[in-house]
């Protein structure tokens, strides 16, 4: 085994490896970790993906030890106002079709239905965040959990690639604060934890990375080298001048500006998922916390300036954001070619990022942690594994850029130049023939983007019925097949919401509870 890894960054991505490194191999692999004290985070990854309850639970966390922390909140979906026209809205849930006599209830939907929301018709989640419920009850138990099931699937520690059943919600967190709790939890294991600039990244003769240099504490070395620098790429890019592949040719978005905004919950109540609002160059992101909104839009500046973004945003913010202080973010968009190189591998923004839609952020630095553990090198430095890990890391991300264009291609706002030019910008490879296959058929797994990118078929039926911009059709079958069975799932899936909203907390509720427990 390689016995010392050397971490250079502590945002999410930085904290995140190191935790679980600590957590996965013990006192058996030194880790050090070193952030500048100058470089301040990103620090806006606010919302995530329904798989980062393994990450969690790998570490050893309960809920309630970690969320109270890091102002957490439960996300059951993506709720998307204006993609289609003002006042339109639809949620994209974590909450797979259900399948009626071997069709997806999506298809009956099409076939049965055809006018109103498919959302509320098709899944139980969109009452819960219309209604603001808690997933859980007061005692603790989810709301579609059955007997002697934690809802993975799973038994003990597990990763997301062997995820069966469809975890019902995701988090919101505080960056900083999650951060932090985790800044506590890896040093508590041993992390070593150096707060210094790095000035330097030293190769040796074979261009291996041999140590990075510090401003105050001298030479560290390791075997391991994790990029965890953010957007610099300072290891990956800079020293090993591994290129960056840029998406913006088929994502243009490549700035934003956020706002926090301090805002009383027991009044504004807590609305379990995100809201991602369309705009005249974007799109603006509503994540509300434990006590504040996190707010931002995200904006192409092909198509707006940073002053009138945050004049958009201000305004659509309200009175609360006066006093507030934006904070102006330039995007890169798209990936580090190859992710592993040499002995350095890179991690969270330094890998790639495909902008904040669908929240994908997190869910990389937790794929690339996870396929890490399972590629960890020995001293032999096999190149097979470097080749399975950058291939495995690729296609996840070309995987969601992909899902990503297909959000502004499929979505019938056209009012504007931005928006038109999302319907006849190029396309990645491969898409184009998809979305004319999703025009007859809603796609299946076998007909989506062929590999592991943390999204199923349901939500691209979700997001292609809620967009509205393409023309979708009913399978020719259910026209000659008894369709009870469907319309009895409508009507339960109708009684069982009801029943759901009438018995389940607050999630303000929830929350209170949770934090007044010993
Ligand atoms: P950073 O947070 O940039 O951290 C870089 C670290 O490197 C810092 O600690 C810095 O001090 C250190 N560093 C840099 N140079 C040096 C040096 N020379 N010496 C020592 N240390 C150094 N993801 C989601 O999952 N959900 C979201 O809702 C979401 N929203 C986003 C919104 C925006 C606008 C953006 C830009 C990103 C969003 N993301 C989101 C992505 C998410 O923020 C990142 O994936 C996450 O924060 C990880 O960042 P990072 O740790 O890679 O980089």
């Amino acid at each position: 085994m390689i016995n010392n890894v050397v971490i250079v960054g502590g945002g999410t991505a930085g904290w995140m490896t190191a935790s679980y490194l600590s957590a996965t191999f013990g006192p058996q692999i030194s880790v050090t970790l070193v952030e500048s004290k100058n470089v301040p985070t990103i620090g806006v990854g606010e919302a995530t993906f329904s798989t980062i309850r393994h990450f969690f639970a790998y570490l050893g966390l309960e809920e309630r030890d970690w969320m109270p922390e890091c102002s957490a909140t439960y996300k059951l979906a993506i709720r998307f106002e204006n993609w289609r026209e003002p006042g339109h809205h639809f949620y994209h849930p974590f909450e797979r079709a259900r399948v009626i006599d071997g069709f997806p209830i999506t298809d009956w939907w099409l076939r049965q239905r055809g006018t109103g929301h498919f959302d509320d018709d098709c899944f139980v989640i969109p009452a819960l965040c219309e209604k603001k419920s808690s997933p859980r009850f007061l005692d603790g138990r989810i709301f579609e959990q059955r007997e002697g099931d934690d809802g993975s699937g799973l038994a003990g520690r597990s990763t997301m690639t062997e995820q069966r059943t469809q975890f019902p919600y995701a988090y919101h967190f505080d960056a900083a604060l999650l951060a932090r709790y985790l800044t506590r939890y890896g040093t508590a294991r041993g992390v070593r934890h150096v707060l210094d600039d790095v000035t330097d990244v030293v190769l040796d003769q074979r261009g291996w990375i041999s140590h990075v240099t510090t401003a105050e504490h001298g030479e560290l070395h390791g075997d391991l080298f994790i990029d965890c620098t953010g957007f610099r790429g300072m290891l990956i890019n800079k020293a090993l001048e591994e290129p960056f592949q840029s998406y913006q040719e088929t994502l243009p978005n490549d700035s934003a500006v956020a706002l926090r905004v301090p805002l009383d919950m027991a009044s504004y109540g807590l609305r379990p998922c995100t809201t991602a609002t369309a705009q005249d160059a974007g799109w603006i992101w509503t994540i509300p916390l434990f006590g504040r909104i996190g707010t931002g839009y995200v904006y192409a500046r092909d198509y707006t300036s940073p002053d009138e973004a945050e004049r958009t945003l201000r305004e659509f913010v309200g009175p609360a954001a006066e006093g507030m202080e934006a904070n102006h973010i330039r995007m890169r968009i798209g990936r580090t070619r190859n992710a592993w190189v040499r002995n350095c591998v890179s991690i969270g923004l330094s890998a790639g990022f495909v902008e904040p839609l669908e929240s994908t952020g997190i869910f990389f630095i937790q794929n690339g942690i996870e396929q890490l553990v399972k590629h960890f090198p020995d001293k032999n430095w096999n190149d097979q594994l470097r080749t399975s890990y950058n291939s495995h890391m690729a296609r996840m991300m070309d995987g969601v850029r992909e899902f990503l264009v297909m959000h502004y291609y499929a979505a019938r706002r056209e009012n504007n130049q931005y928006w038109k030019d999302a319907k006849t910008r190029p396309l990645p490879d491969g898409l184009a023939e998809r979305i004319e296959n999703w025009k007859v058929r809603l796609p299946d797994s076998q007909s989506i983007f062929p590999y592991y990118h943390g999204f199923e078929s349901y939500s691209y039926h979700a997001m292609l019925l809620g967009l509205g911009g393409l023309p979708l059709q009913a399978p020719a079958a259910l026209s000659a097949i008894d369709g009870t069975a469907a319309e009895k799932a409508f009507e339960l899936i109708g009684q069982e919401a009801r029943d759901l909203t009438d018995q389940l907390p607050s999630q303000y509720e929830y929350f209170a509870h949770l934090r007044k427990l010993p």
